[in-house]
């Protein structure tokens, strides 16, 4: 069979030749160590905390080898491909600091040698790499269509294949080069697939990078590597992509492992040299009983990434939440190195974890909760206010109108003087957490057995009252007055004998607490009353709870 006629018939228009493409994508310099490492999603709208775990490890081994990173959108399912959905992973990808050091920009300017970085202008290529195949008789058309009533002959390919091993009986595996002309004349469309070499009863070994040596049944499928209207599925893209491009370790979600004998395939029948995989674990969560599940974009918000931005956590908390994650080596790191930025960690994807890990908003709000603790009131009134610009825009108005004022807020309790609070997990939560910087307090969250008692110490308290000028001595003069009010002020002497006392000296300030900020723990309130002036706490204690 002349396979090279077959080609120059399904492919008139393909001219250039697979050597041509060669000579534009030259081999990369690479200096002993250096990875080269890609970030590949397919632009859907949203980008999924598992995908951009991938881009995450991809990140880190470049990083950490002073290697490449490069972007590369998978759009080649037209369908799917929306210039919106473009922007959001663009967005994402910004927000989080994500840098590639080749990618394709919004407007479609490529920066790198290795571009277009799009696969939806990549088609030129996959079309002359399809042809070859066809021309060496590694591949073929088939204008078995899923109408006209021949779903019967998929389905034959199908079943056959499985049971017997049988190719021969392929409709178009061995057409003619007389019969191709005919179905083309007619003018029918046709796939290609790839005439896989092995019987069925194969096996093959490959290397992950992450899990070891795996062994699986080899491919034993003629899968599309073309589809009737040109484009290629997953692996051919894959496969010539990576190639072309330089890639040293490809980074994917587990779920290619299923289909990597197909791609081994590929590479073999394309002539290329076998890449490095590195499948990463997918994310679960626990669902009420503790089972695990695969961690879902219908049931979890936080699968998605913007959940993160529109909920004002801090970048670091994510990354050093997924760090820790994907290796448990990072949290003693961290233990020994609070002050270390997650950065200067020396992540080993050898080490990634091979078991699947459980996502869990708890823990990632512990993280969120210490790095926003360690942040200066200044940074984080700034990113405070970034955040409100987007989200909340009534709120920057007000953060912005009463600057001075709102530094002073995210400042309390940060002086070195007193542990930083840890209360505070995300910028959204803020507004709330300082409500009484915004609004008298309406609401007070007081036990009911305490109204009257709080009531009658604060008219005490209201009455000659003037702004202290230290917590020393606010604390002093509550301390005198909570004694002549029947408070203990020793707390040892309250619990000898607590039916002696109305209260301690701690019930006395909550009181106090409680009229100016409508809570029974804030940060220090003598700060607190500070920042609000003389003439507002004044106008806070005479309360009705
Ligand atoms: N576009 C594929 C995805 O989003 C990429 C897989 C890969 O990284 O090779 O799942």
């Amino acid at each position: 069979m002349n396979y090279n006629d077959i080609a120059n018939l399904i492919f008139p228009d393909v001219t250039l030749s697979t050597d041509e493409i060669f000579d534009r994508y030259p081999k990369r310099k690479l200096k002993e160590g250096q990875m080269v490492t890609r970030f590949a999603p397919s632009p859907t709208g949203l980008v999924h905390i598992g995908n951009f775990f991938q881009a995450f490890i991809s990140y880190n081994i470049a990083k950490n080898t002073d290697g490449v990173l490069f972007l590369r959108i998978e759009d080649t399912d037209r369908k799917r491909e929306k210039v919106e959905a473009k922007k959001v992973l663009y967005d994402v990808l910004d927000n989080f600091d994500m840098k590639f050091d080749e990618y394709q920009t919004l407007d479609g300017a490529d920066k790198g040698d290795y571009g277009p970085y799009v696969q939806s202008q990549r088609v030129e290529i996959y079309k002359a790499f399809a042809k070859k195949l066809v021309s060496e008789g590694k591949a073929f058309p088939c204008f078995c269509k899923k109408t006209e009533g021949k779903e019967d002959v998929l389905k034959l390919r199908e079943t056959k294949f499985v049971e017997d091993d049988e190719k021969e009986y392929d409709p178009c595996r061995n057409l003619s080069y007389e019969e191709i002309k005919k179905h083309i004349d007619n003018g029918e469309s046709f796939a290609i697939r790839l005439k896989t070499k092995n019987q069925g009863n194969e096996r093959i070994k490959f290397n992950d990078l992450i899990k070891g040596e795996l062994e699986a049944k080899a491919n034993a499928k003629d899968f599309v590597i073309l589809k009737s209207d040109g484009t290629p599925p997953y692996p051919f893209a894959h496969a010539i992509d990576d190639t072309l491009m330089g890639t040293t370790i490809v980074v994917r979600g587990e779920e290619y492992i299923a289909s990597t004998p197909a791609h081994i395939e590929l590479f073999e029948a394309l002539g290329f040299k076998q890449i490095q995989y590195c499948h990463n674990p997918l994310i679960y969560k626990l669902n009420e009983l503790g089972n695990r599940r695969k961690i879902s974009k219908r049931y979890d918000p936080e699968s998605n990434m913007m959940f993160f931005v529109e909920n004002g956590y801090p970048k670091e908390a994510v990354f050093e939440y997924l760090l820790n994650m994907i290796n448990s080596g990072f949290e003693i790191w961290r233990k020994n190195n609070p002050e270390k930025s997650w950065k200067e960690f020396k992540f080993k994807p050898s080490q990634i974890t091979t078991v699947a890990p459980i996502f869990d908003l708890v823990k990632l709000n512990d993280i969120s909760k210490n790095v926003i603790s360690l942040i200066s009131g200044e940074k984080l009134f700034n990113y405070w206010l970034e955040w409100a610009k987007v989200y909340d825009e009534s709120l920057a108005k007000v953060l912005e109108n009463d600057r001075e004022k709102f530094v002073r807020v995210c400042q309390m309790d940060r002086d070195g003087k007193t542990k930083p609070r840890k209360d505070i997990f995300n910028y959204a939560m803020m507004k709330d957490k300082f409500h009484y910087f915004f609004d008298r307090p309406v609401k007070f969250n007081i036990d009911d057995e305490d109204r009257e008692k709080a009531e009658e110490f604060l008219s005490e308290y209201r009455k000659n009252f003037k702004m202290p000028s230290s917590n020393e001595e606010w604390f002093e003069s509550v301390k005198i007055l909570a004694g002549k009010l029947g408070y203990a002020t020793d707390n040892k002497l309250y619990k000898a004998n607590p039916n002696e006392y109305k209260g301690n000296i701690a019930k006395a300030c909550e009181f106090i607490r409680l009229a100016i900020t409508g809570e029974k723990d804030s940060p220090t309130l003598f700060t607190i009353m500070e920042i609000l002036g003389e003439e507002e706490v004044k106008n806070r204690l005479n309360v009705k709870f």
